[in-house]
């Protein structure tokens, strides 16, 4: 039974991610409205040792006697950055794994330079912002006390315009809190000048911490990446996963039977479907996590792969 790894998960965006966990759940400086974890229970915004790194090492050492995953990717039940080991473990974990290392931030430390040079140890830092304004901040993120946008607003600037590393940007949009037009201005006028590989969107997938949050529909997610790109923010792309045929706008019956037909004979990897279809695995998951959804196919890893059977 390991404690601090868990995993591994396909992803679209990271291949094989085995995630490892930093701190113990679930220790947070915020309290998100959308936090799949639940509530933060232990609110923190001190950086500590959390966790036993021999531990953790030697987890790692025996799962990958089995398993070579794309990325390890530090994440979890609470926000990494709070563990003060964050570039010694990375530096440790160089040594027994020759793969891409990811780090999934709430990103309100990054005014620390510390945090800032532990996540250059790192192959692709995945910070959130959620919001610019203080009160939006407020609602979205229910930080610890004496915790403001602007903290993060300062960390942020600093971050990118050190970071030598792959960045994805990460907005986490809910209906009705971040998505008002004068907040989007807002991101536009913070984000025009700073360099990132990708913004991403991003919406409720799952329930989150309170109940009456609604998750952005496909349609909105596509108008504020419209709006972001006619204000030139190159590399905006939406992360929400397709769970119905009607929010997809260009939905081929054609392709779906395709693909059920293909996988009522065998198997096939990821990257042999791509070639086979002819399509981008971008647009391959969508139809693949709608059918997952209804049960009809399953995304599986086996051998370091991404597998899809019925
Ligand atoms: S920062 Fe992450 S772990 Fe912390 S409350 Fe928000 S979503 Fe949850």
């Amino acid at each position: 039974m390991y404690k601090y790894i868990f995993g591994p998960v396909p992803s679209r965006r990271l291949g094989v991610s085995l995630g490892v966990d930093l701190v113990m759940s679930k220790t947070c400086n915020l309290n998100c409205i959308y936090c799949e974890c639940g509530s933060t229970t232990k609110f923190y915004n001190r950086r500590d040792s959390y966790i036993d790194i021999d531990r953790l090492i030697e987890e790692v050492k025996d799962i990958l006697q089995n398993l070579t995953p794309d990325y390890i990717t530090f994440s979890g039940s609470g926000e990494p950055t709070l563990n003060k080991d964050l570039g010694m473990i990375i530096r440790e974990i160089r040594k027994i794994y020759s793969g891409k290392i990811a780090v999934i931030t709430n990103s309100t430390l990054l005014n620390d330079s510390d945090v800032r040079e532990a996540l250059e140890e790192a192959d692709l830092i995945i910070p959130s912002l959620d919001a610019i304004s203080e009160d939006i901040f407020e609602k979205i993120n229910r930080p610890i006390e004496g915790l403001h946008a602007k903290n993060i607003l300062d960390g942020m600037t600093k971050f990118l315009s050190e970071t030598k590393k792959e960045v994805y940007l990460e907005i986490f949009i809910v209906e009705g809190i971040n998505d008002g037009d004068e907040e989007l201005k807002k991101f536009v006028e913070y984000l025009k000048d700073k360099k990132v590989t990708v913004i991403q969107l991003n919406t409720l997938a799952r329930p989150g911490a309170t109940e009456d949050i609604k998750p952005a529909s496909m349609k909105r997610l596509t108008e504020i990446k419209d709006f972001f790109e006619s204000h030139n923010l190159n590399s905006v792309e939406i992360i929400k996963k397709y769970t119905s045929r009607e929010e997809f706008p260009k939905y081929s019956e054609k392709l779906e039977e395709l693909i059920l037909n293909m996988l009522s004979k065998r198997k096939y990897s990821i990257y042999e479907m791509v070639e086979l279809l002819q399509r981008g695995e971008v647009e391959l998951f969508k139809y693949l996590n709608i059918l997952q959804k209804e049960g009809k196919v399953k995304i599986v890893i086996e051998n370091d792969q991404i597998y899809i059977k019925n």
